[in-house]
């Protein structure tokens, strides 16, 4: 194990430092972070070259990437924090591109959310996330496809090593491709930082998602019934990789 790992692992005092700065505090004792926070809607300290993440995970990326670079890879970031504007941008471009294909506006939000978080439950609001492939390897195609990930695919190689490795930076995939899983669809290029983010869901799941979701002005939103949402939640939100619920 090298340096920077112990650090992580014998810093507790550090990290409890992190997850109770001011900025990020709520009004209340019991919570770590805001509930702006959670849902993408304030601005915290980022690093990172290419991509943004909270310092710890910034740290163990590093350490990752470093060990992908000499096993011949390089840990490319496509996707990092995304705030509540920038992922509501993604949401609204699928969405209208559904019903601009002459589908419902409930068939629209079923599509949208196969790939897609609603706007303020994106896990890619906690700056824990990131969804990566292989930048030593140039392609035209579009990187984010299971495709490439399986058979002949261009990332099967780093998808395994991901397999094998991410584990010990903290780094695990969320949505897998468990058959048994409910929810957003098999996603081999999305990793989250554990440490940092498994107490971030249990925050999350705390708070009234019903009202969190509904109060926001979301294309599609006639939709989010408490039916649904109670639904969403239990699929989407939690259905996820075990090891990531608290
Ligand atoms: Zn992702």
């Amino acid at each position: 194990m090298n340096s920077r790992r112990n650090f992580l692992k014998t810093s507790v005092f550090a990290g409890i430092a992190i997850i109770t700065t001011p900025s990020l505090a709520l009004s209340t004792s019991s919570n770590a972070y805001s509930d702006k926070y959670l849902i993408g809607k304030s601005t915290p300290k980022l690093y990172g070259k290419g991509y943004r993440l909270l310092w710890r995970a910034h740290e163990a990326f590093l350490d990752m990437d470093n060990a992908a670079r000499k096993n011949g890879m390089r840990i490319r970031v496509v996707s990092s924090y995304r705030s509540f504007n920038h992922q509501n941008l993604i949401w609204t471009r699928k969405y209208k591109r559904y019903r601009s294909r002459k589908l419902s506006s409930k068939t629209a939000v079923e599509y949208n959310i196969r790939y897609t978080a609603i706007p303020g439950s994106s896990r890619h609001h906690w700056g824990t996330e990131i969804d990566v492939v292989d930048g030593s390897i140039k392609t035209s195609r579009y990187p984010l496809s299971t495709k490439n990930f399986h058979g002949y695919g261009i990332y099967k190689n780093f998808r395994e090593w991901m397999d094998d490795n991410a584990h010990k930076y903290d780094f695990c995939r969320v949505y897998t491709n468990d058959h048994t899983r409910r929810g957003f669809k098999y996603e081999p290029w999305h990793y989250s930082f554990a440490e940092l983010a498994k107490p971030m869901l249990k925050e999350y799941t705390e708070r009234d998602v019903q009202s969190i979701l509904k109060d926001q002005e979301l294309l599609g939103k006639i939709n989010f019934t408490d039916t649904f949402i109670d639904q969403y939640t239990k699929d989407n939100i939690l259905g996820i990789n075990k090891s990531l619920l608290v």
